[in-house]
């Protein structure tokens, strides 16, 4: 029976991409996915045309335990170098003023050229690999029809959000069963099931800032019936969020000054309407509900306890829900960096087993930078393996 160099568990932009290298090394390669399709998370990302990468490109836009695992990968693979490969591949694309690149056509163009890349592997779809043997340097792969044997493994499993799109835990199982571990996963880039703000207010848009962990992100919130989205709330759920976060609803002024500025000026206006200047209507009648006099007729302490009500939405570990994995872009969590070298991607502790793309404790935020690390640690897996 044929013996691989490298066979591939997962055949997403890690797989495809680590494929790509790896034959260009002239590795016999096969790529093995239980799906009918490679690439099914990127096909549909960015809303279809896939947000590919990020100039704003570095640790500090990756989390985990250890985000700065990425540097040694991102400096080889940059946002440049992913940027050259879609010209090289005739692949139109669109460039954001925030950095953030897009396939100009769709993303499924973005998966021919993957699958172009990968077309002297043997690509094995529908077929789910169910358990993985090492015996004397040789890697037993056990599928329900057949064991393929190779050389080497990469596992390019992904993460086990979007669950409609046919998704596995084998990568972490794999991982606890040849000594690694696994950090807890949970959904990220996703929204937030609260009962802060009621649902009569779902639909309201605004942009907010949010403070987390001594870091203010500043972006669009959705008010949904469920409770908040938006890409403010994805990017916050990127980050530590265990011990909840603040919304500030009008970051660009201070509130008090403002409101004080109205009571010295035009004190006979109503409290509500002024409010409704800035912020959407039905907000403003929510924030100021008791409050409907002048505003002359405040005190300064009401004054300052409403702008902070505005400002300093708490929003604390016991208020909100991450909602969900159904939906969630993508998880945190996964295979530790701590054992695989980040040189390589090989296991630290199983010679010859390599980790790639989402499976590993990495979340980027949202703006690309997903797509970028599973093309990138692919791209080194398959020089390595
Ligand atoms: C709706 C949506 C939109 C997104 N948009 C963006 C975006 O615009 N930009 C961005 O950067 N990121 C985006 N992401 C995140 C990004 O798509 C993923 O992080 C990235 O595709 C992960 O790539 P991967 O190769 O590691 O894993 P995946 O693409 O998930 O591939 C893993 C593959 O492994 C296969 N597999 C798993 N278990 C087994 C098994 N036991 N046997 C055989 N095969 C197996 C699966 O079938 C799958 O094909 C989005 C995600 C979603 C869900």
């Amino acid at each position: 029976m044929k013996i691989y160099d490298i066979i591939i568990i997962g055949a997403g932009a890690a797989g495809l991409s680590a494929a790509a290298t790896a034959l260009i090394r002239e590795k016999a390669v096969a790529l093995i996915d239980m799906g009918n399709a490679p690439a099914r998370k990127l096909s549909i990302s960015g809303g279809g045309k896939c947000n590919f990468t990020n100039l704003a490109v570095s640790s500090s836009k990756y989390f985990g335990n250890n985000p700065n695992f990425v540097n040694g990968v991102i400096n080889k693979i940059s946002p440049q170098y992913f940027i050259n490969w879609i010209e090289k591949h005739g692949l139109e694309f669109e460039k954001k003023s925030s950095g953030q690149y897009f396939c100009a056509t769709n993303a499924k163009d973005i998966v021919s050229a993957m699958k172009n890349d990968a077309r002297n592997a043997d690509i094995i779809l529908n077929s789910t690999v169910l358990d993985i043997e090492k015996n004397a340097d040789i890697f037993y792969i056990k599928t329900k029809e057949k064991i393929f044997m190779s050389k080497s493994v990469i596992i390019a499993t992904g993460g086990i959000s979007y669950p409609a799109l046919g998704v596995s835990d084998f990568g972490y199982k794999i991982a606890k069963k040849f000594g690694h571990k696994i950090i807890p996963i949970r959904p990220a880039l996703c929204a937030i099931s609260t009962k802060v703000f009621p649902s009569n207010l779902a639909g309201i848009s605004l942009k907010v800032e949010i403070n987390i962990e001594n870091e203010k992100i500043n972006d669009f919130m959705l008010i949904t019936h469920f409770g908040i989205g938006g890409p403010v709330i994805y990017r916050t759920t990127a980050r530590n969020i265990e011990k909840g976060f603040k919304i500030n609803l009008l970051p660009d002024i201070n509130i008090f000054e403002w409101l004080k500025n109205f009571k010295n000026t035009e004190g006979k206006k109503n409290l509500g309407n002024i409010l409704s200047y800035k912020l959407p209507k039905r907000l403003a009648k929510w924030l100021s509900k008791d409050m409907q006099k002048n505003i002359a007729d405040y005190k300064d302490i009401e004054l300052k306890n409403l702008s902070k009500k505005i400002s300093n939405i708490e929003i604390s570990k016991d208020k909100f829900n991450l909602y969900n994995l159904q939906s969630a872009e993508v998880v945190r969590g996964g295979v530790s960096t701590e054992q695989i070298s980040p040189k390589t991607m090989e296991s630290k502790l199983c010679s010859g087993l390599f980790f790639t793309g989402e499976v590993l404790d990495i979340t980027g935020d949202l703006g690309g930078f997903n797509i970028h690390w599973a093309f990138a640690s692919g791209r080194i897996a398959g020089e390595n393996a």
